[in-house]
């Protein structure tokens, strides 16, 4: 099974993902942790990606398409795979059609996160992630807190704010390029019919984990 995780920064996606992703053993397959992983290695793709990251721009799809097409050829995602951050432009999302397409799989669903925007930058800016690469947990300092402050749960590492979370110019234009190219993804997946739109807010008292629940009781059910 083929999910994408679609929806604005700070939406959640990435705890989504990882709950579903628990539940149902098919791996979280996150572009932007990928590219992280990279750059605190100091890679050669590290470093090229870094150049448009730190700046919240997109890195190109040269780069990007061969990095999610190898990765999906992996062991753990033969059964299928969560992808959270990518497509983020219908031309990323063409390309993946393709690639699944060579290996006999589609698109079967997409979570299309919903959050009003004032709730979206408070919780990029109160976002905490552990800087172990191979654990990668997500905080958030108001909504679900560590136990100790400033220390991962899971493997007792420290938690750092996201580079591109700490810069106000980032976050701009991480917002107007998701707004430009991202959100028309949200139409090319509804022809598809393979969409499915949930509310993340504080507002009507749902969070990821509610989410993920939903979605992974209806996976269970074969209800999608
Ligand atoms: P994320 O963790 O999904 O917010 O991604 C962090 C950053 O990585 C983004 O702001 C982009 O610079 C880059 N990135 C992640 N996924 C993609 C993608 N599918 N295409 C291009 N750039 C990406």
């Amino acid at each position: 099974m083929i999910i994408i995780m679609l929806g604005a920064q700070g939406t959640g996606k990435g705890t989504v993902a990882g709950l579903i992703s628990e539940q149902i053993g098919i791996p979280q397959i996150s572009t932007g942790d990928i590219f992280r992983k990279n750059i605190s290695e100091k890679t050669p793709l590290g470093i090229e990606a870094d150049k448009y990251i730190s700046k919240g721009n997109l890195v190109p799809d040269e780069i990007t398409v061969p990095m999610v097409d190898d990765r999906l050829t992996w062991e753990d995602a033969k059964n299928g795979a969560i992808l959270d951050g990518f497509p983020r432009t219908i031309e990323q999302a063409e390309k993946l059609d393709e690639i699944l397409q060579k290996n006999g799989k589609k698109v079967d669903l997409v979570i299309n996160l919903v959050t009003p925007k004032e709730e979206i930058i408070d919780r990029m800016l109160t976002r905490r992630v552990c800087t172990n690469q191979d654990c990668k947990a997500t905080y958030n300092i108001k909504l679900h807190p560590p136990k100790v402050e400033g220390i991962c749960d899971k493997c007792g590492s420290p938690l750092k704010q996201r580079a591109d979370d700490s810069d106000p110019e980032a976050i701009k234009r991480r917002l107007e390029i998701y707004e430009e190219k991202t959100s028309p993804l949200v139409e090319y997946y509804k022809n598809k019919g393979v969409l499915r739109t949930e509310e993340v807010s504080l507002s009507v008292n749902r969070m990821g984990k509610d989410v993920a629940e939903d979605v992974v009781r209806d996976i269970r059910n074969n209800s999608l």
